[in-house]
C-alpha cells in the first residue's frame, strides 16, 4: 500500500497518509497540502519530491 509523510519532504509536520492506490494517496495528500499548507496548487518541483517520497 502506497503511503507518505509529510517530513520526507522536509515538512515541519506530522502528517502521513496511506491509500489503496497511488492515485488515491495523492488525492489525499493534495487535500492536505491545501487545508494544512495553504498549497492550492502543488507546483511541479513539490510534486515530484511528493512522488519520490511515496513508499
Ligand atoms: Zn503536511
Amino acid at each position: 500500500m502506497p503511503s507518505f509523510k509529510c517530513k520526507d519532504i522536509g515538512m515541519e509536520c506530522p502528517f502521513e497518509a496511506s491509500a489503496l492506490t497511488q492515485g488515491g494517496l495523492v488525492k489525499k495528500i493534495e487535500k492536505h497540502a491545501a487545508e494544512a499548507h495553504n498549497m492550492k496548487e502543488i507546483d511541479a518541483a513539490t510534486k515530484s519530491k511528493i512522488m519520490a517520497a511515496i513508499k
